[in-house]
Order: C-alpha cells, then sequence, then structure tokens
C-alpha cells in the first residue's frame, strides 16, 4: 500500500492557464510564516504562475507586521487584514474575510494547509462563496484535476473541478515538500497591500467566541515538520511509562506523537495525536513502540521514509509496514536503546 500511495497517478493533460490566480490563506506564528503555508505556496506554483500567487494574512500588532515582512521576503505578493478583529484565528471572521477578498480579487484558486486552521476555515469561507471544496488534496495535476486519498488512505481518487471559481483546495503539506532555498528570504521585498476591512459585515463573528489559548511550552520540533517522530502507543500503559518515549526523543531531536488509544487513556494531550482524526506526518524516521498498527493510525504515517517498530506481538500489522521491525518487550528496548544514544 505505501508504494501504490507514492506512484503518481496520471492525467492526459496538465495545463496551467495564464489567467489563473491563486490567493493563500496564510498561517504565521511568532512573526513568521508557519512551514505548512510555504507548502501551500509550493502547491500553489502548479496552479498558477508565480507573480499570480497572492498571501493572505490576517492579524494584529506586532506580530503580523513581521509575518507579512517574512512572507514578502520570499513571495511576489502579501495581503494584510491588520485588525484586532483577527487577533486570534477564529474560522468565522476569516471565512468572511475570505470572501471579501475574493470578491474584490476574482482568483481562480483559493489554498490552504490541511492543517487544523484550513481545516476550520476553508469550508465555511466555500459555503460563503457557494462552491465545494476538494480537501487534503496529495497531487495536482492541472488547474482542476487533483488527486486526494479515500478509505483512510487505502485508495487514491483522482478528482476533476467543474464548478465555478474559486476552485478552493486544502493541500496536505507533507506531500508539497519545500526545497530548502525557497524557505530563504530574498533581497528584493514584495509590496504588502492591506485589505480594506470597511466593509467587513460587523455579524462577523457569528455564535463565536474567543475563550481561551493553551500551547505546550516545550522546545521540540513541530510534529507536523519533525525530521524524525517517536510514538508511542497503548503498549506504554501509563502517562508516566510515556515520558520515558519523551527521553528519547530528546535524545534523538525527534517530536512525539501518540496513537489515539494513548491519548484517550489520558497519556498525552491530543495534539499530539497522529492518524486519521490526528495529524498526517512523514518524517524522515519513524518510530513506533507498543502501536499495533491500526489502519487509521496508518493513515497518518504510512509515507514516513523509514518505519521502525517495536511490539511484542509478532503478528502486529503495523510489521506489515515496517521497514526495520523489533519483537520484544519496549520497557526492555526503549531504555537501553535511550542509553546507548549518544548525548546531543
Ligand atoms: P492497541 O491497538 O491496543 O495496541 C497496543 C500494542 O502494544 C499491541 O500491539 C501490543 O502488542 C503492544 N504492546 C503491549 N505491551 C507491550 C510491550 N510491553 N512491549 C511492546 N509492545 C507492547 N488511532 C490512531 O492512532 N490515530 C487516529 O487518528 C485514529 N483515528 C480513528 C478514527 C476512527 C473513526 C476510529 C474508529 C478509530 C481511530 N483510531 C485512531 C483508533 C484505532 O482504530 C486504534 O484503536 C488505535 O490506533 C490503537 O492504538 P494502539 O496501537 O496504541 O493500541
Amino acid at each position: 500500500l505505501r508504494a501504490l500511495s507514492r506512484r503518481p497517478l496520471h492525467f492526459s493533460t496538465a495545463t496551467i492557464s495564464r489567467s489563473a490566480s491563486t490567493l493563500i490563506l496564510a498561517e504565521h506564528e511568532n512573526g513568521s510564516i508557519k512551514a505548512q503555508t510555504l507548502s501551500a505556496v509550493v502547491a500553489a506554483k502548479s496552479l498558477s504562475e508565480e507573480n499570480s500567487v497572492s498571501l493572505l494574512l490576517a492579524g494584529s500588532g506586532r506580530s503580523l507586521k513581521e509575518a507579512a515582512k517574512h512572507a514578502a521576503s520570499c513571495h511576489p505578493s502579501v495581503l494584510i487584514a491588520d485588525s484586532d478583529k483577527f487577533e486570534y484565528p477564529i474560522a468565522e471572521p476569516w471565512a468572511k474575510l475570505v470572501q471579501m477578498v475574493q470578491q474584490s480579487g476574482g482568483y481562480s484558486h483559493i489554498v490552504s494547509a490541511s492543517s487544523s486552521f484550513g481545516k476550520s476555515i476553508l469550508p465555511r469561507a466555500a459555503a460563503l462563496l457557494d462552491v465545494s471544496p476538494i480537501t487534503d488534496v496529495i497531487e495536482i495535476s492541472g488547474s482542476s484535476q487533483f488527486v486526494r486519498p479515500i478509505y483512510a488512505g487505502n485508495a487514491l481518487c483522482a478528482v476533476r473541478y467543474t464548478g465555478a471559481n474559486p476552485c478552493m483546495l486544502s493541500i496536505r503539506s507533507t506531500s508539497f515538500p519545500v526545497p530548502p532555498s525557497s524557505a530563504d528570504s530574498k533581497s528584493n521585498e514584495a509590496p504588502i497591500s492591506e485589505v480594506d476591512l470597511s466593509t467587513l459585515d460587523e455579524d462577523y463573528l457569528g455564535k463565536t467566541r474567543y475563550v481561551g489559548h493553551t500551547s505546550q511550552d516545550v522546545e521540540r520540533p513541530d510534529l507536523g515538520s519533525a525530521r524524525i517522530v517517536v510514538t508511542g502507543g497503548r503498549g506504554l500503559k501509563s502517562a508516566e511509562n510515556f515520558k520515558m518515549i519523551e527521553k528519547l526523543a530528546e535524545k534523538l531531536g525527534a517530536a512525539v506523537g501518540a496513537t489515539r488509544a494513548a491519548v484517550d487513556a489520558g497519556f498525552v494531550p491530543n495534539d499530539l495525536q497522529v492518524g486519521q482524526t490526528g495529524k498526517i506526518v512523514a518524517p524522515e524516521l519513524y518510530l513506533a513502540f507498543g502501536v499495533s498498527g491500526a489502519i487509521q493510525h496508518i493513515a497518518g504515517m504510512r509515507d514516513s521514509k523509514v518505519i521502525v517498530a517495536v511490539n511484542k506481538d509478532a503478528d502486529a500489522p503495523i510489521f506489515q509496514v515496517a521497514d526495520y521491525g523489533l519483537v520484544g518487550d519496549l520497557f526492555e528496548v526503549i531504555p537501553e536503546l535511550t542509553e546507548k544514544l549518544p548525548e546531543k
């Protein structure tokens, strides 16, 4: 299945219209554009010419200004919506903003990453614009031809968009890796245009109210873009034991992942969940301890370059996708591995 999902599907035509223009819904944090958005830019370059790609950033204050500067140093066109209304990335005002920007800009495509941000905003904006979004795209074969996984990644579906403009897409960032050079800043900075928000409907918030924001204050790589991921499953048996996974990840400079069973059992918070209903990852190395390999988990990590699994059950399905498998007790293997790895 892993081999199949990597084989490209071919369409007869792959034309890019010269009049195509793409709007990207950009995510930013601490004054920088997030990696998922850079992947969306890579995807957008297959839809329209580079100078017809615009990044839309919303927010307020210094963080937005810095993120806009970052965007302008790498990309030809940047639009910003600077208002307290966008201090937090709440889907309702964002969806209204996208509708407004589309009405004035007439873009042929609107693209976001398939992140929590994109999954929340894109369908709402699509409903306001009365079009059907195409989600989780893993391959772009032309301006209206796409490939997306279905049945938890067990089959690939070729889709042709025949609706009205804009064609709205969310892309799976692991399928559009960012070449190192495109993340670098260029010396020429693009102009930053401000979106006129005077006509933004005052009813923009609907029934949503901002309550609060919590984030883990750990210096670990982001799960979605880490080079190495160490994942623990129900086999860890407790939150206390799960710390073994964190210690190993620390030594490897890796991100920590978990199965849904581990999350449901309260070992770790749900933002670490990998799988169909969690994060999709494709690191260079994926280490799975005490993970059975349920289809919904495999759906989130099958594209990892090298998969290593440790499980005491030799028949565990995870061994069917693993490049290296060790039948053994994780309570012996993890401490030994952690001890033998050199200090960073
Ligand atoms: P288990 O299946 O219980 O496996 C634990 C494994 O640990 C076993 O293979 C066992 O042999 C091994 N083990 C136990 N003790 C040791 C030891 N000492 N040493 C070594 N090995 C040991 N799951 C996800 O992960 N992500 C998702 O996004 C997701 N989405 C879902 C969506 C839907 C709609 C549904 C229905 C399910 C979803 N699930 C998801 C749940 C999924 O079906 C499995 O239940 C889950 O992945 C199992 O997690 P697990 O492998 O940790 O637990």
